[in-house]
């Protein structure tokens, strides 16, 4: 192979996959009916800072006999648009709602790949503030995740918002959507299909990969309690694997929350620096989560914030 020839095919090659990036291609993109019309994509257990950072969210689609509702959009048009492919592999009926469980970029900066299907965009009271908030950050932090040309108006925010509760019709199929206090962040909003008494959590539920906490400590320990009793029957958590019991869905986080919440006490009342704080806290339980030395200093250093001066 002469020169030419070899840069002419490394551009074809390099043309192609540019164009399979940029077209959301589908290939590895898992989607499991986990009930009846409910619809889910389990996300990858990476860190923020890994090139896969925009698929760590689970997310998702619950098909009615009128037309669908999402459930998040991932952390990229590119990942929204795989959604949006596979969708319209299953169906071909509108897709009324887009819901936003809350504002972190693995759960929104997908929207836009809804935006051209008259989609109602539905998120909590407090999520559409949470976006403009957020709006200059995410298109400097995830500028590459926002296709081409990516300005503030490539993210999406909500224009239905939901104060306490709310039901939707998608036809012969009833959602339940109930917003939340301040817990995992500030505006978290939960959906139940109440035909198969599916729970979409949100991240107020992690299995698997340790919670992140960005709201209040007291308020997610609190709405753990309120989740227990809900009549539900399926959970998909905003991390990690379903689960056919809500008991056993949070066991883990519970007592993880739980524990922070005792030992940041504590070492406030002792007068511990945060940084020791950040080293002995949960010392023995980092093996339970994946990613755990990666976020849970930073779930000891909010702790402390808020419990300084309770
Ligand atoms: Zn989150």
């Amino acid at each position: 192979m002469n020169y030419i020839t070899f840069n002419l095919l490394t551009y074809f090659i390099f043309s192609i996959s540019l164009s399979v990036f940029a077209s959301g291609d589908t290939s590895n993109f898992n989607l499991t009916e986990v009930v009846n019309g409910n619809y889910v994509h389990i996300g990858k257990h990476v860190s923020i800072d890994d090139k896969q950072h925009d698929d760590i969210a689970n997310i998702g689609f619950i098909v009615g006999d009128k037309c669908i509702a999402v459930i998040d959009t991932g952390g990229s048009i590119n990942i929204g648009t795989q959604l949006h492919k596979k969708i319209r592999s299953i169906s071909n009926k509108p897709i009324c709602y887009v819901i936003n469980t809350h504002v972190h970029y693995d759960h929104v900066l997908g929207n836009k790949a809804f935006e051209n299907d008259k989609t109602v965009f539905v998120g909590h009271q407090k999520l559409a503030e949470g976006i403009e908030h957020n709006r200059q950050f995410f298109l400097t932090q995830f500028k590459s995740d926002l296709g081409e040309n990516p300005d503030t108006s490539s993210i999406i925010a909500p224009t239905e918002l939901i104060e306490n509760t709310k039901q939707i019709d998608l036809g012969n199929r009833i959602l339940t959507l109930k917003a939340y206090p301040t817990s995992h962040s500030h505006n978290d909003l939960i959906v139940i299909d109440n035909n198969t008494k599916t729970l979409w959590a949100g991240d107020l539920i992690f299995r698997q990969r340790i919670p992140s906490l960005t709201g209040s400590l007291l308020g997610w320990v609190k709405v753990m309690e309120e989740l227990k009793d809900l009549d539900v029957k399926i959970v998909i958590p905003g991390h990690g694997n379903t689960s056919n019991s809500i008991d056993s869905a949070i066991e883990q986080q519970q007592a993880y929350l739980q524990n922070l919440l005792d030992e940041t006490r504590k070492a406030i009342a002792d007068g511990q620096f945060v940084t020791d704080a950040m080293e002995n806290i949960d010392k023995e339980n980092h093996w339970k989560w994946l990613l755990h030395k990666f976020q849970h200093p930073t779930n000891v250093s909010k702790a402390y914030t808020e419990l300084e001066w309770e």
